[in-house]
């Protein structure tokens, strides 16, 4: 593929302010693309966006709540006004509202399942089209190894994940004919805003439970995302990839 095709894509990537999702979107500019960093508070995905432009890559910083489908729908007219496509679509943004079932409230179900599952609904189908028109794409959606195993106090969090995995291996089988690919990463424990509010006696739980004995970095996650995004990974769709440090085997 020539160096000009791949720079004149764009990628949006979600929750690309902080952790992996920043990861993300600065392993897809280092690749040549043109990122669009989302995220919640424009300050984060502005300094995201700033990063990117100062190492020498293109980006831009789109401020809105996922949660909200008319403010994705509203965002991605704008986007397609101005690229006529977007070439990559990266689901990561997430959020947590732990708390065992008994005691969650029914607030705390619908903000994680409007924000890390809905809100990919949203996305696809508004970038989807396009990419199905030009007969290139690549979609990757972050969920997680809690989405494959359960977790108890996080009912909320792993069928909002669950679903981004069912949602991913549907839209594979849709859009496959159009060389659309779609896959999911299911992360581990990657350190990152998210990990770093667990209790110490958690986090050394976690560690018991993982053969490499280290939480993952932005990085290992980044480099799969970047790998799936890529024309190499062009015979790939509808999987799962857990990088995890051997967690789920
Ligand atoms: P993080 O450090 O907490 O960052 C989350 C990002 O998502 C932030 O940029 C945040 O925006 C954005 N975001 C949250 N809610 C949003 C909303 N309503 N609208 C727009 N943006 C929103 O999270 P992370 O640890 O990097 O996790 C990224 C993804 O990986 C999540 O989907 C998470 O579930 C998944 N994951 C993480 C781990 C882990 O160990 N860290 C493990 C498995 C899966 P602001 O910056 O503006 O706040």
């Amino acid at each position: 593929m020539s160096e000009e095709t791949i720079n004149n894509r764009v990628a949006v990537v979600t929750g690309a302010g902080r952790g992996i999702g920043r990861g993300i979107a600065e392993s897809l500019a280092r690749d040549g693309l043109h990122v669009v960093c989302v995220s919640k508070s424009e300050s984060s995905c502005g300094a995201a966006a700033d990063a990117i432009r100062q190492a020498g890559g293109q980006a831009d910083a789109l401020a809105i709540d996922v949660s909200s489908g008319e403010q994705i729908r509203q965002a991605c007219e704008a986007l397609l006004e101005k690229h006529q496509c977007v070439d990559v679509l990266v689901n990561n943004a997430g959020i947590t509202r732990d708390n065992l079932l008994f005691r969650m409230e029914e607030d705390d179900w619908n903000d994680v399942i409007h924000t890390n599952l809905t809100s990919c609904f949203h996305w696809i189908k508004a970038l989807g089209r396009p990419m199905t028109r030009k007969r290139w794409g690549r979609i990757v959606n972050v969920a997680s190894v809690v989405g494959l195993t359960g977790n108890a106090g996080q009912a909320n969090y792993s069928a909002a994940k669950a679903g981004m995995i069912g949602l991913t291996k549907s839209l594979a089988r849709e859009f496959a004919a159009r060389s659309v690919t779609v896959n999911a990463i299911a992360p581990g424990f990657i350190d990152t805003d998210m990990t770093s509010e667990l209790d110490e006696r958690v986090k050394d739980a976690a560690l018991g439970t993982i053969p490499l004995k280290r939480f993952g970095q932005v990085s290992d996650i980044a480099e799969m995302a970047a790998f799936l995004c890529s024309d190499k990974a062009s015979y790939v769709t509808g999987q799962v990839f857990t990088v995890d440090g051997g967690m789920v085997m």
